[in-house]
């Protein structure tokens, strides 16, 4: 018999992402509703090991539904990687009382989380934070839903700008080695070519499909980029080769950076949040662990965090098609 749950930590950790105060905000109510108490742990496991808490009760959360980051802080700790570090922030658990862990980030949390489960024997419940949107066993992570209006509505206005100058714009946005906001985001900005880390386009049909462009009369396009894209040129390098082999082509980069990660949760991202938290705690209160709670067919579900981490998600071949059939 799992010994009975009566206060749950909850932690944010890895990047940052919009969603995740929801999330907090969702796994506190979630505890008071239960009659269990909640204890918010600061700058994720570096915080647990230096005994950062603070009780959190339903009011605590008032007024953070809507906003971006995190309050709980986020961190990277390298000493949560040794056995020390582990053994010290157990030791802070138990003596506050603590009896489960909800942590929210991405595969790294997920990683330290279940490695603390089976030194531990500590139950714990991940919930997927990271805008790259690249977890096994979830159709959407927190803040992916975000980063794509926010990278779209910013694509719009470039495009503005574009078609007033008729130049070429690429646009770089998040994804070392997931392709998920490029293909998505594109489509919805309607760029003519998207490269991603999944697919390699080649060099040859990037300007074939420019010229082609060219010639049916647009004046100016958009080619949005991934970070990590798969013909392995960054975006300066891709400028410089374009400029090089079609000089009638005047190229701009737009590298987005960071604000992607910012800004308030899109409702979408708000009401997932909402119920990843109530599922996280109340399959903890169940005696469940060793899980992440994700989005499924538009259902809440459990994939093992064992999974999560290990398994690969893929993109949908499917959008590659409607992008270039969109582009014609
Ligand atoms: P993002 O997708 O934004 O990078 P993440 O959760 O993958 O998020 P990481 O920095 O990889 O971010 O991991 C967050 C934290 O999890 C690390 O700083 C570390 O404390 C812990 N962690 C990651 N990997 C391990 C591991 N192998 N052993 C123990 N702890 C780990």
């Amino acid at each position: 018999m799992p010994k009975k749950i009566k206060k749950v930590g909850v932690l944010t950790s890895g990047g940052d992402s919009p969603g995740m105060n929801a999330a907090i905000r969702s796994v506190v109510r979630t505890c008071a509703y239960h009659n269990i108490e909640c204890i918010g742990i600061y700058r994720g496991y570096q915080g647990m090991i230096e005994g950062d808490f603070k009780e959190m009760g339903p009011r605590s959360v008032n007024n953070i539904v809507n906003k971006g980051g995190t309050i709980l802080k986020s961190a990277r700790s390298l000493e949560f990687k040794t056995p020390e570090g582990r053994k010290q922030a157990h030791e802070n658990l138990i003596k506050a009382g603590i009896d489960a862990l909800v942590v929210i980030g991405g595969d790294g949390t997920f990683t330290g989380g279940l490695l603390f489960n089976n030194e531990f024997g500590f139950p714990v419940m991940g919930i997927p934070g990271t805008i790259d949107n690249d977890i096994f066993g979830t159709s959407h992570t927190l803040g992916y839903d975000t980063a794509l209006n926010t990278v779209v509505d910013v694509i719009d206005k470039i495009r503005d700008t574009a078609s007033s100058h008729n130049r070429l714009f690429f646009v770089e946005v998040m994804g070392r080695d997931a392709g998920h906001i490029a293909l998505n985001a594109g489509i919805g900005a309607g760029a003519e070519e998207i490269l991603i880390p999944e697919e390699d386009l080649g060099l040859e049909r990037l300007l074939e499909s420019l010229q082609k462009s060219k010639a049916s009369g647009k004046s100016s396009s958009i080619v949005v980029i991934a970070e990590g894209d798969k013909i392995g040129k960054n975006v300066f390098e891709l400028k410089d080769y374009v400029e090089a082999n079609l000089p009638e082509y005047d190229v701009r980069v737009s590298v987005l950076g960071h604000m992607q990660r910012g800004g308030s949760p899109s409702c979408f991202d708000r009401v997932l949040a909402s119920r990843l938290g109530v599922k996280a705690v109340e399959s903890l209160l169940e005696g469940k662990s060793n899980y992440m709670v994700g989005l499924q067919n538009d259902k809440v579900a459990l994939t093992p965090l064992e999974q999560a981490i290990k398994g690969k998600t893929e993109i949908d071949k499917e959008l590659l098609r409607v992008s270039d059939i969109m582009s014609t």
